[in-house]
């Protein structure tokens, strides 16, 4: 495969496709959907080491070792991360394990965000801590003297978001690398929320990079999938060795090409995502029935100047603080029409959703308190829509919510 010594935009539209699969039958353009399970090779090679195989090369065996449509994928992968390694797998949570299982030996300890994804924390608690005897520490990782306090000499891996969910909180990347490696570990982050597009963790100095696929990179809300980047050799063969043998966590053939084809499409999406969740921002801000916005491209986020700095744009994922108890919230909610109410996001479709009662109901009610995740707080995955449209709906939300208080205190 070529070095990708292109632009972004060309790399995500092409990379890893042309020419990277010969047919007898034709030339595709676009990489046909392989879906053999099994490759009939040439004869007996009694020197065949199945841990290097060169998909790169032709050599297929078996279907969850090698796939050439995942094979294309893994290469545009990796080149949008501007790394030299991609693994796609068959959910995000499965790149996460694999990755953390990948450093992690019993007795080990992970410093995390504890502003993390809520399956994210979870895995780590119950699957990490209550099995693996791996201890995890969970700091505010806003303040990087915060985590460098945190690390301890069996200390391995630090494992961020930047920006979190739902609270849209940032960490320093070059900050956290220099923590990380000044201690001998090694710094993973999940780049689901803004996407390549618009941050670079290995350029900041990470060692892995992983991705929910199903959000922005797929970007359609019709797919399941995760990937893994790295530049680190050794690390890839062992998150390889977990994808292929230890885990089998590979992600289908469909899906890879669904991803291939969302991929082609993210700068222009990115961009459009971007564009519609300032503009709604910016209208929340004025609006005298929202307590709070939190979007690192407003001004007042308290971590703008970190945003600007190690990130090209913001993204489509905002959260804002209704002015307005639980009740005013179901109605602004029932009003709307372009904000269907659903987890997930970085789909073309804008989506709501209430963290407190959804996404982060598992946590218990002491701990939404603590990290500030009210009832009133809701997230919002704005789509490619047209922004009047959109901005009209939360009118209609706005609307809901002061008739129903006008009924409520007329019937006082
Ligand atoms: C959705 C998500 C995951 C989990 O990915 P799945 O594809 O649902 O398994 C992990 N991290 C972040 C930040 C996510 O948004």
């Amino acid at each position: 495969m070529d070095v990708p010594d292109r632009r972004f935009e060309t790399l995500s539209v092409t990379h890893g496709e042309h020419g990277s699969t010969r047919s007898d039958v034709a030339e595709d353009v676009v990489v046909p959907i392989h879906l053999s399970s099994t490759y009939a090779v040439d004869g007996l090679n009694p020197d065949a080491d199945l841990e290097s195989l060169d998909p790169d090369a032709g050599e297929y065996l078996y279907s969850r070792l090698s796939n050439p449509t995942r094979n294309a994928l893994e290469h545009r992968l990796a080149a949008m991360e501007g790394g030299e390694h991609g693994m796609a797998f068959a959910s995000g949570t499965a790149a996460v394990v694999s990755t953390i299982t990948a450093v992690v030996r019993p007795g080990d300890h992970v410093v995390a965000f504890e502003d993390l994804y809520g399956g994210t924390k979870t895995m780590l608690s119950r699957l990490f801590e209550d099995r693996l005897n791996v201890s995890v520490t969970l700091v505010d990782a806003r303040d990087p003297d915060a985590v460098a306090d945190a690390v301890r000499p069996e200390t391995t891996l630090l494992w961020m978001e930047t920006p979190t969910n739902p609270l849209m909180r940032l960490c320093d990347v070059e900050a956290m690398a220099d923590v990380a490696h000044d201690n001998g570990a090694v710094l993973g982050v999940d780049n689901t929320f803004v996407s390549p597009y618009f941050q670079r963790p290995l350029d900041l100095g990470a060692d892995v990079v992983v991705h929910s696929t199903t959000k922005y990179l797929n970007g359609h809300s019709d797919s399941v999938g995760g990937a893994v980047v790295t530049d680190d050799t050794d690390l890839a063969g062992e998150i390889r060795f977990l994808q292929q043998v230890g885990m089998g966590n590979v992600l289908s053939p469909f899906d890879a090409y669904m991803v291939l084809r969302g991929t082609k499409t993210l700068p222009l999406r990115m961009q459009r995502h971007q564009e519609n969740a300032t503009a709604i921002a910016e209208y929340l801000e004025d609006h005298d029935r929202v307590r709070e916005v939190r979007y690192p491209g407003l001004d007042s986020h308290p971590q703008h100047d970190l945003a600007r700095r190690q990130m090209s744009g913001y993204g489509g994922v905002l959260t804002f603080e209704l002015d307005a108890d639980l009740d005013g919230v179901e109605q602004f909610l029932g009003a709307l029409r372009e904000f269907p109410l659903a987890v997930s996001l970085g789909g073309v479709e804008s989506l709501v959703e209430h963290p407190a009662t959804m996404t982060h109901s598992p946590l218990s009610q002491a701990e939404r308190d603590r990290l500030g995740i009210s009832d009133s707080l809701l997230r919002m995955s704005v789509g490619v829509e047209h922004v009047d449209d959109l901005l009209a709906d939360l009118e209609r939300g706005f609307e809901a919510l002061s008739a129903a208080e006008t009924t409520a205190s007329t019937a006082d």
